[in-house]
């Protein structure tokens, strides 16, 4: 797929990926072989019909491929961008043996792209049920489930805390990657079908899941996501210029810090930039921080390329832009002058066995420190889970870790309430989220639809 040149992107943060034309996206069709037996459908968690979408774009039929996404998937758009296709739908494709996978996500974006700039509402909805389902939280999570249950015929409202919906679509991922005009726009495509949505309403403050169910709310979904960072806990981790990737990042998404010719919110941000964590995350950070100012920056990893979590493709991207990396790193203390972060302290690592997460752990070398020179410093080594409804839900099973318990089918502890996404998983990805919400609905369907079949209900 075309892509700008790093020399012209990393000034603006205007989208890096071009997208297909129609005939680079006949042409990627072309290739797909259109397997009897499809792996690649199994490789999606939203168990999108990949063979059969992309057989409508080989036939020119742009806008009937997009209405078979949209009956899996309510956010076509956003996962043709961010999913990890490498690691799932394009590592099922039979093609990858050979050579190159087909290009699943460019479809995917292409087909989106297609509806969203002819504005075509390619989603329907049943006829209305009468039942009343709160969802608390506009992530991906979220959104599935509205868009799921509206399409069946389920009156939904979506509450969502921040004055923007979309969770971290919105307020986490830098505008080069996921333009939030196509984030808005799969949004507004979830509320022609029926589904209400409410900002600036924090579920556990400003109303309780109690209090949603006194209101008339028959079920409930909570996909309040992470939020709140995780610190490193070292000395000096507190000095000016040592931010957390969320409150960089929200800077930056929510309150528009990346529109500075605009907007009087900008970020400050040192030319010698620190960016610690091996994730999406850190890797948005940085990029982030070399289009906002800063001359060099450079991701600390603690255990090698090989273990980076964040996807492949946005690595690559990084490097391109230059965004340094020094992997076997991590720091154990910052130092500074007048209040300022100057230096970070690090230790080199070397691998061990593999921990519980299945990576091999990072151990410390003894005696290996060295100083960085460094004027910001971004922390991006996790996120935990929101707390508000947890704490205000006394019924409502969690884990040590804060994370909500469900069942397989999303069911908390609670009847009539589900949770699914971040929430329940840690931080995780938005197909995961995605199917997540698509379980839960599912689940939420099955349930009221034995209940009136038992007291005699015709639908
Ligand atoms: C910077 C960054 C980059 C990422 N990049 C990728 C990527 O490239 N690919 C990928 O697959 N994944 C990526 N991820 C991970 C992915 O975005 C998350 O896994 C996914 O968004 C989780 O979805 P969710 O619906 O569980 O929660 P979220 O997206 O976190 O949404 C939760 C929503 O609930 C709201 N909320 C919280 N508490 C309350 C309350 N009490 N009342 C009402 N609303 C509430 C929040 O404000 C938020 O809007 C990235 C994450 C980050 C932070």
């Amino acid at each position: 797929m075309p892509r700008r040149s790093p020399e012209e992107r990393v000034k603006d943060f205007d989208e890096v990926a071009l997208g297909f034309t129609e005939e680079q996206a006949l042409r990627e069709a072309e290739r797909c072989l259109q397997c009897p037996n499809p792996t690649c459908v199994s490789g999606c968690p939203a168990q999108i019909d990949v063979k059969a979408f992309i057989a409508y774009i080989r036939k020119g039929d742009f806008e009937a491929a997009v209405r078979k996404i949209r009956e899996k998937n309510s956010l076509p758009g956003v996962c043709g961008r961010v999913c990890p296709q490498e690691t799932q739908c394009e590592a099922a494709c039979i093609l990858n043996r050979k050579g190159a996978a087909v290009n699943i996500g460019g479809l995917e974006r292409f087909a989106a792209d297609y509806a969203l700039t002819r504005n075509l509402q390619v989603a329907d909805r049943a006829e209305g049920n009468g039942l009343t389902v709160a969802v608390i939280g506009s992530g991906p999570s979220g959104l599935t489930v509205a868009g799921d249950l509206a399409r069946l015929g389920y009156d939904v409202t979506v509450f969502e805390a921040l004055h923007e919906y979309g969770g971290v679509l919105t307020y986490g991922i830098p505008e080069f990657r996921l333009p939030k005009r196509v984030v808005k726009a799969e949004i507004d495509s979830i509320a022609r079908m029926g589904v209400r949505f409410q900002k600036d309403v924090i579920v556990g403050k400003t109303v309780t899941v109690e209090e949603l169910f006194e209101e008339g709310f028959k079920a409930i979904f909570i996909g309040t996501g992470a939020g709140p960072p995780l610190f490193l806990n070292v000395p000096g981790e507190n000095l000016n210029g040592v931010y957390t990737a969320n409150e960089f990042l929200t800077r930056c998404n929510l309150m528009k810090a990346y529109l500075f010719d605009i907007y009087d919110t900008p970020i400050y941000v040192g030319g010698e930039v620190i960016v610690v964590g091996g994730g999406n995350v850190a890797v948005d950070a940085a990029r982030v921080a070399m289009r906002a100012g800063g001359r060099r920056v450079t991701i600390l990893y603690r255990r090698t390329r090989e273990e980076m979590p964040a996807r492949v493709e946005e690595v690559r991207n990084a490097e391109e832009e230059g965004v340094r990396f020094m992997f076997l790193t991590n720091p154990v203390k910052f130092t500074g002058h007048n209040g300022w972060v100057r230096c970070v302290e690090c230790l080199k690592m070397r691998l061990g066995s593999p921990d519980e997460s299945g990576r091999p752990r990072p151990i410390p070398v003894r005696g290996s420190n060295f100083a960085v020179n460094t004027d910001t410093v971004i922390i991006a080594i996790g996120r935990k889970p929101n707390p508000t409804v947890t704490q205000t839900t006394p019924r409502l099973k969690t884990l040590e870790s804060g994370l909500i318990h469900t069942d397989s089918q999303g069911r908390t502890s609670i009847k009539e309430v589900w949770a699914g996404g971040d929430v329940v998983t840690g931080e995780a990805t938005v197909i995961s989220a995605i199917g997540a919400g698509k379980t839960a609905a599912e689940s939420i369907h099955n349930y009221f639809t034995r209940i009136l079949k038992r007291k005699g209900v015709k639908r």
